[in-house]
């Protein structure tokens, strides 16, 4: 019996969604802790896909229990269509499949407005933030004045709540040159949703901790990549929660000794949606042809992805905050047909060579990938099996990843099927 928190080990997008869908069958509690809906994942039942964006990925299992923490910020208005669409499905969402913490931040019609103001303010400068109101909405949370789930559930509370906020948030959307947001329809619409989501909205964390004292396997599903961690990622192009396995301790309120095993998961090569330095990027032919192969467009906005080089010394930073005790990674199969495969293990930066991402953007700015050459190999990897099937210079290529990490790599993904996933380890037990 253990806990396992998944974590995107790089600028997100990694794969995570069928890593977590393939060992939520094992878990009794899925654990949603940070992000908001800017994440994603794709759950195909009996041939018809639904887009998740906030409910946990263990929402398929039978006996899991699915929970969203404090840490998460929610928009009530999507959450009920997700709810919606599952119950469209045939697949009923009670409080024992799916549990949402009263002390989780809203996100409210104006953090949209004001991210999307802002955005479009920025310019050339932006973020590229997914426009949903996250940041906006985190904002309000360190500004103490944010409304949080339970106050849906309480005319007067939320009224309290609204009189710290709105003439201040109103003012801003004026200043970017948008439009006010009406309060009473604002107010009549989300103690609508409140009603909707009244039956799951619970002290979700204190259910987590019970599950975890009394030993119940629990997976921790983290969203985006420990790149855009906004304290650790490559400020200001991050996001605006903590996304290191750190996190789990603080959002969910769990001892960090709790958490038993930390699996990073690992696009065979990178990639990077939105603004910001990535020092393996791609702009020939060979990254449009990763971004087709490896269909890298987003699953919740449909932006291209910027594509590039494995990186192994971005790696190695990500690993010493997270401490991953095993990897898993995605998409080996993308990388099939190429000659040679460049991997990055380190950075030249003013005359010298240093061997993990550079903390300070200035010196980062500067930093030229160093590379090794390895070799690549040909054929179609979709259908093998075992790590014994794969070509010599495949298994080489993960050989590298481990030796260069000194973390195992536990799981192997050789194609988008939850079937095309190599299980070299047990994540839960190794
Ligand atoms: P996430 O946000 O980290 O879950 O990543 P995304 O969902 O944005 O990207 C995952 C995409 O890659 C999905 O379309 C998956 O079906 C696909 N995928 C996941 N693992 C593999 C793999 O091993 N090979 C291939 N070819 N596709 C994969």
């Amino acid at each position: 019996m253990a806990s396992l928190v998944i974590i995107g080990a790089q600028w997100g997008d990694e794969g995570k969604g069928k890593v977590v869908d393939l060992l939520a069958q094992r878990a009794r509690m899925v654990v949603r802790y940070q992000g908001g809906n800017n994440a994603g994942h794709t759950l195909v039942v009996e041939g018809q896909k639904t887009i998740l964006h906030l409910v946990p990925s263990g929402i398929l299992q039978a006996d899991t229990r699915n929970v969203i923490a404090q840490g998460v910020v929610v928009d009530p208005a999507v959450l009920v269509r997700e709810l919606d669409a599952l119950a469209a499905r045939g697949l009923h969402v009670g409080p024992e499949q799916l549990v949402i913490s009263a002390r989780a931040a809203v996100i409210m019609p104006y953090h949209c407005a004001i991210d999307a103001g802002r955005e479009s303010r920025l310019g050339a400068g932006r973020i590229g933030t997914t426009g949903r109101g996250i940041g906006p909405a985190y904002e309000d949370v360190a500004a103490r004045r944010a409304v949080r789930v339970g106050d849906l559930l309480d005319r007067a509370r939320l009224d309290a709540r609204l009189d710290r906020v709105l003439d201040e948030r109103n003012a801003t959307l004026t200043w970017l040159g948008s439009e006010p947001i009406a309060r009473e329809a604002m107010v009549t619409e989300l103690l609508r949703l409140g009603e909707r989501l009244r039956p799951l909205v619970t002290d979700a964390e204190c259910l987590v901790r019970d599950a975890v004292e009394a030993d119940v396997d629990v997976l921790f599903e983290g969203a985006q990549g420990v790149l855009l961690d906004v304290l650790h990622g490559t400020f200001p192009y991050v996001t605006s929660s903590h996304t290191v396995s750190g996190a789990v301790a603080t959002s969910v309120g769990v001892p960090p000794w709790r958490v038993d095993h930390v699996l990073g998961i690992v696009k065979a090569y990178t990639s990077r949606v939105g603004e910001g330095p990535f020092p393996t990027e791609l702009t020939d032919a060979l990254g449009d042809r990763l971004r087709e192969v490896g269909q890298e467009f987003g699953s919740t906005t449909g932006r291209p992805r910027r594509c590039g080089w494995l990186d192994l010394a971005a790696l190695r930073y990500a690993h010493r905050i997270n401490g991953f005790t095993g990897l898993a990674v995605t998409k080996l199969d993308v990388l099939s047909g190429l000659e040679t495969l460049k991997v990055c293990v380190g950075y030249r930066v003013d005359g010298r060579v240093v061997d993990a991402l550079p903390a300070d953007e200035g010196v980062l700015a500067r930093a030229e990938p160093v590379y090794a050459e390895l070799p690549g190999w040909q054929g179609d990897l979709s259908a093998v099996e075992s790590l014994e099937a794969l070509p010599r210079e495949a298994r080489g290529y993960l050989d590298f990843i481990e030796r260069e990490l000194g973390v195992p790599v536990a799981l192997v993904g050789v194609g988008p099927g939850r079937r095309q996933t190599l299980e070299l380890r047990d994540p839960w037990t190794d």
